[in-house]
Order: structure tokens, then sequence, then C-alpha cells
């Protein structure tokens, strides 16, 4: 479990003065897998398999194309598309037999289930995500290195104790692996402290946000922004995560 691939980035990215540590964590993988889907995972056959399989969700194709590789792009797309088109051709013959469904009280409503079906297929063909899916099993590991760290270390906990929390997805991905790693006292014990940290942290937020929206009364014009200048964007990235990322390099 101590594996230094995991605990070293875990312990850079907590010394990082920033909202969510987790985030942090997130937008590097991130990076990483935009290049790699448009570099060397082209080449390979099974990446691209999966690739064709799961395309991407739409923040990923628009990192991919903002990327700027457009032949790389191009080709991933091309091959995708055709399975997508595959997968929808497996119900034309329902979609063409719909053209003699009759009303009727007793009759099968395969107009309906057609419809249903068609809407799972194109659900899981909107959300599946090769780049989403690299990200979230990369994130479970450095969930349970988080709490093994917390558990383990008394200078990492010192770190934990003193960051300024996490979003509120990744709130949840640390109380769900605390309950997965840790025995049930000390998962008892990480989560009451993890609650007491985001209750604190989400006040500070508050306390933030509330001083921008006084700041733009006449009668506070004076008043020193302290901490609150940027309060917005840091209140979005307290509710939902870090939604600024730099471009990866071209
Ligand atoms: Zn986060
Ligand atoms: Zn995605």
């Amino acid at each position: 479990m101590k594996e230094k691939i995991y605990t070293i980035p875990v312990n850079e990215a907590f010394d990082k003065d920033c909202e969510c540590p987790l985030c942090h964590l997130k937008d590097e993988i991130e990076k990483t897998q935009i290049e790699y889907a448009l570099g060397a995972a082209m080449m390979e056959p099974d990446n691209r398999v999966e690739s064709n399989e799961k395309g991407f969700c739409k923040e990923h194709f628009s990192m991919l194309y903002a990327y700027q590789n457009r032949l790389g792009l191009a080709l991933v797309l091309d091959t995708h598309l055709e399975e997508i088109r595959n997968k929808l051709s497996s119900l034309d013959n329902k979609a063409k037999a719909l053209k003699n469904e009759r009303d009727g009280l007793f009759c099968k409503n395969n107009v309906k289930m057609f419809s249903e079906e068609l809407s799972s297929l194109l659900f899981n063909i909107d959300k599946s995500c090769v780049i989403c899916d690299n990200i979230n099993n990369t994130m479970e590991r450095y969930y349970d290195v988080t709490v093994y760290l917390w558990e383990k270390e008394t200078e990492f906990r010192k770190k934990f104790n003193d960051s300024k929390g996490f979003c509120l997805s990744h709130f949840n991905g640390l109380s769900r692996a605390a309950v997965r790693y840790l025995n049930r006292a000390k998962a008892g014990e990480f989560i009451a402290d993890l609650c007491k940290k985001q209750k604190d942290e989400l006040q500070r937020i508050q306390a933030d946000i509330h001083k921008f929206t006084l700041k733009f009364d006449y009668k506070n014009k004076d008043m020193e922004w302290g901490t609150a200048k940027d309060a917005p964007i840091r209140t979005i990235e307290k509710i939902v995560g870090q939604i600024s990322s730099d471009k990866p390099k071209e």
C-alpha cells in the first residue's frame, strides 16, 4: 500500500494552498489522460478498442478539441462514430417494424418498449467516457492513500487538519474510502474529523462570499476585501470542485 507512486503526489497536493487537494490530483490525472488519449493510446489497439466503445463525455471531448491535435482527434472520432452507428443499427429491424404497430387494449406496446431500449442505448453512449473511468479508478487509489497516510503518519495528519477541506464530491469520496479502508473505530474518528473540518471550511467560505456581496453596497466601499476578493470562484470550487483547468501543453 505504501507505494510511492501514490503517496508522493498525495503529500504534494496537501502542501498546496487550495480549496481541495484532491481536485488538484484529479486535474493532474486529467491533463495526463488528455495527452495520452491523443498520443500513445491512439497507437495501441487495446486502447483504441476501449475508446471506440466508450468514447468520451462532453467535458472531455471539449478538452480533447482544445488540445489542438486535430488529426489524432479525427482518427479517434472516425472509428468511435463507426461504433456508435453499429450500435444504433442493431435496432434497425425493430425500428422498421414500428410502422406496423396497431392500437389495441391487449397489444404489446412495442413503441414504448423500443423507445426505452433506444433511450438506454443513447444514455450509455452519451455518458460513457474512457477518461472519466480512468480518473475515477486513480482517484479511488488516492482516496485510499489519503486515509492510509492520515492513519499512519502524524505529519500527514497535521497537513490534513491544516488543509482548507475538500469539494463536496471529494468529501464524499473520502468518507466512503474510510469505511472501505479503516476499522470501524478509526473510520468513525476519521469521518467525525472530516465532517468537523468541512463544517468549519464551509462556514469560512460562506463568510467570504457574503462579504463579497456586501462590498457592492456603497456604504461599504471602503471596507477591506480581506480574503473575499476571489470568493465566487472559491465558493464554486468548494461546491462542485475545480472548474478552471490549464490547458495541457500543445
Ligand atoms: Zn475536489
Ligand atoms: Zn469524461
